[in-house]
């Protein structure tokens, strides 16, 4: 069903109405200066405004744009995925639909692939239009995860990258379900190198990610790439004991040896609620980890596609 091309360039969208047009516009303005073949992958990831019919169009007269359309939200890296499982391409690039990540530097990524990398990612040396607190937990969050882990995982680079086919063929042979895509394509390894640039402003519309969405991806971030926290558990664990113990003795002493101990009431106190905290903390971090396990016993599909759009009116039902 997929024809051969030579790029394809992944673009997942969820309520991305405001930003579309102008999306597709540059992307193609940059992808035809190539004068090679390219698909515009446009993945849905349940949109409930206008995006999807508004690719639909593009669809009809242009036969380079594709739509692959979710059957609900399953989430920004789910629907990276989707892409990579239908690009055709010999290199494959994901980019935001909000034009965060400058279409101009696809180019730049393209020379690099061509000197013989696999892997282009771009690292943003500044981020600007988003927020203090949005800036300082991204990078936290990156130097976090790196410091945790044995991947070597970029700091500072989001999932705006190009992969040759072979990494993506490679990528499509990983199960997991809880992505964190940036991640594995670093684990995936082959050659791989950097190019540097200015992350924009979001053209139009909101963030996708809020607060909540950013702790996810996080928590999906550490948690498969690492059991450090398991072990921090472990270890906070050990200290508090020994500490507990310790203590303990003190109390036993000073019962035996002075007549003061019925005063210990507010020491109990804070002893039980520290102690607690800690323990439910580290069943917090199993549940984490057990909750993904449960995930992958489960062994549902990743994401439902409604129907998949093409200029060649090739629509049906694909089940993945
Ligand atoms: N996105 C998606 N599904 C979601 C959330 C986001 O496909 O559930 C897309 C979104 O349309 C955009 C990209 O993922 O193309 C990145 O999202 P966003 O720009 O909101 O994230 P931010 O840049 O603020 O981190
Ligand atoms: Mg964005």
């Amino acid at each position: 069903m997929a024809q051969k091309c030579r790029y394809s360039i992944i673009i997942p969208m969820y309520n991305e109405e405001a930003v579309i047009e102008e999306t597709y516009r540059r992307v193609k303005k940059v992808m035809g200066s190539t004068g090679e073949t390219y698909e515009l992958l446009f993945v849905n990831d349940g949109s409930v405004d206008r995006s999807a019919q508004m690719i639909r169009d593009y669809a009809r007269w242009d036969e380079s744009v594709k739509l692959i359309d979710f059957a609900r939200n399953f989430g920004h890296q789910i629907a990276i995925t989707a892409g990579m499982d239908y690009a055709a391409g010999d290199a494959v690039v994901i980019i935001d639909a909000d034009l965060q990540d400058p279409p101009e530097l696809i180019l730049d990524m393209i020379a690099k692939w061509k000197e013989g990398y696999e892997v282009v990612y771009a690292r943003r040396t500044r981020r600007s239009g988003e927020t203090r607190f949005k800036k300082w937990s991204a990078s936290m969050f990156y130097r976090v995860l790196r410091a945790s882990t044995d991947t070597d995982i970029p700091v500072d680079t989001g999932d705006f990258r190009l992969i040759d086919r072979k990494v993506c063929d490679e990528m499509k042979r990983l199960p997991e379900k809880n992505r964190f895509v940036r991640g594995l394509v670093s684990w995936v390894g082959f050659r791989q190198t950097a190019i540097e640039y200015e992350r924009d402003e979001r053209l139009a519309g909101e963030t996708k990610y809020p607060l909540k969405r950013m702790l996810k991806l996080s928590l999906d971030g550490i948690t498969s790439f690492s059991y450090k926290p398991l072990k921090l558990a472990g270890y906070l664990g050990a200290i508090l004991s020994v500490g507990g113990f310790i203590y303990m003795l003190n109390v036993i002493i000073s019962a035996i040896f002075t007549d003061s101990t019925i005063k210990g009431w507010p020491s109990i106190v804070s002893i039980m609620l520290i102690f607690n905290g800690f323990i439910l903390i580290m069943l917090g971090i199993l549940g984490e980890y057990i909750g993904r396990i449960y995930d992958e016993t489960k062994a549902r599909p990743l994401y439902i596609v409604r129907d998949v759009y093409q200029s060649e009116s090739q629509s049906g039902q694909v089940r993945m």
